[in-house]
């Protein structure tokens, strides 16, 4: 292991100096911008086809736009060891989202193939494309496709919000129109792991470099709720005759915050609910008039889908019992959303176990939606090295130490190698 050690160093050295490049490459005035099936996240893919190319692999496209690259196993038939994340971000994101991940498999491909190492079973390298929600209103397109959880004939119609034309068009554009069939499934993968960012403040917290995610958060999000209660009079309006809607969202606000209270006296950590939006209708709101309707977002998330169900019942019931104290009246809308997702023990053990041995601090901790829960949903048992990171992430601020990284690629090594045996 002394040889892949070294080769790993250098790897991972070779794939951090190539992310940077990608980096300046889809910079824009804020942050990086790549949007799932443009130019910019094209040229990230084409950067890492070109280094595969160079290396002696024969990486490929499938008709998704995913890049795959293969590490032949001495078993032709054994399904292989999956390994990557995605290329595209946020409008004005960072540089590590998602990137990270595509580049530390990169760093394992590389490395196990210059030491001529021939494990039993492939190690199979995958560039994503459209896990970001923001552009087509729906996340992991990409992935989802792949793994034949949505026909491209269906994905394709999505309509991206920025430029009005159809997934399906942004795909052709760049040649790609779908395949008859998955590109990944149980027959050609027999793991996934995805080394992400932590983007959540825990990991630097507690002082370790890697998280070990334990479950995939489901979430209900009530995108449009509203609270309508009575416009009047500031001054001239006792309190016993206010149908005052900002406290009556604040009330459930506060209800909610009480639950997940409840929740980690349970000692369990696993619920977050965030009321991200709060508005007074600026058309007819004043200082002056008490306040007769609030648009709001409720987003509830929990790897458990019993709490998860619990506190979505809880925040209804709860509504209920608001509009019968105050007077108002609340619609919260439509609610979507997705169910949590667990990740396999085994493979969180044998990751939390490869950080040991490595002599690294780690956490085991819940994570948001990624593609790995994909691959879970469609049968390929998932899990996720989390890399300590700074300024969270979705944002231009977002940072990542080279060394953090590097620690990253030693774990998700570690455990392919010992999984492709
Ligand atoms: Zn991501």
């Amino acid at each position: 292991m002394r040889g892949f050690d070294a080769a790993l160093k250098k790897a991972t050295a070779e794939s951090w100096a190539l992310m940077k490049r990608i980096g300046a490459d889809t910079k824009g005035t804020l942050g990086i911008t790549r949007a799932p099936y443009d130019a910019a996240e094209q040229r990230a893919a084409a950067a890492t086809e070109a280094v595969l190319r160079e290396a002696g692999f024969a990486p490929e496209y499938d008709g998704f736009g995913n890049l795959h690259a293969i590490l032949p196993g001495a078993d032709l038939s054994a399904p292989a060891v999956g390994l990557g994340s995605h290329f595209d971000s946020v409008p004005d994101g960072g540089n590590y989202d998602g990137l990270a991940g595509v580049m530390a498999g990169l760093a394992v491909l590389l490395a196990a193939k210059r030491c001529g190492m021939a494990p039993a079973r492939a190690l199979r390298l995958v560039g994503l494309r459209g896990e970001e929600s923001p552009w087509y209103g729906t996340a992991y397109l990409g992935s989802r496709m792949a793994l034949g959880l949505v026909p491209h004939a269906t994905m394709g119609q999505l309509v991206r919000g920025d430029t009005g034309r159809t997934l399906a068009d942004h795909m052709a554009e760049l040649g790609f129109r779908g395949q008859p069939g998955p590109s990944l499934s149980p027959e050609n993968l027999a793991c996934w792991l995805e080394l992400h960012i932590e983007q959540g403040p825990l990991l630097i917290g507690r002082d370790v470099p890697i998280g070990i995610a334990t479950a995939i958060r489901g979430n209900i999000r009530h995108a449009q709720a509203k609270c309508f209660g009575e416009w009047a009079h500031s001054a001239a309006v006792p309190r016993d005759f206010r149908r005052d809607a900002v406290v009556a969202v604040s009330e459930l606000v506060m209800a909610m915050d009480a639950f997940w209270t409840g929740r980690m006296a349970l000692g369990d950590d696993n619920f977050v609910c965030t009321v991200g939006i709060v508005s007074t209708r600026a058309d007819q709101h004043a200082m002056t008039k008490v306040p007769g309707e609030v648009a709001f977002t409720l987003n509830l998330g929990a790897t458990n889908s019993d709490v998860l169900r619990q506190s979505g019942e809880y925040a209804a019931a709860r509504a209920r019992e608001i509009e019968a104290e105050r007077g108002v009246r609340f619609d919260l809308g439509a609610d979507t959303g997705s169910q949590p997702t667990p990740l396999d023990p085994a493979l969180v053990n044998r990751l939390d176990a490869a950080a040991g041995a490595l002599g690294l601090g780690r956490h085991r901790m819940p994570t948001v939606g990624h593609d790995a829960g994909m691959f879970a949903q469609a049968g390929i048992p998932a899990a996720m090295v989390l890399v300590r990171n700074q300024n969270g992430s979705h944002n231009p601020h977002e940072a990542l130490e080279q060394a953090d990284y590097a620690a990253g690629v030693r774990v998700l090594a570690q455990a392919a190698l010992e999984l492709a045996g």
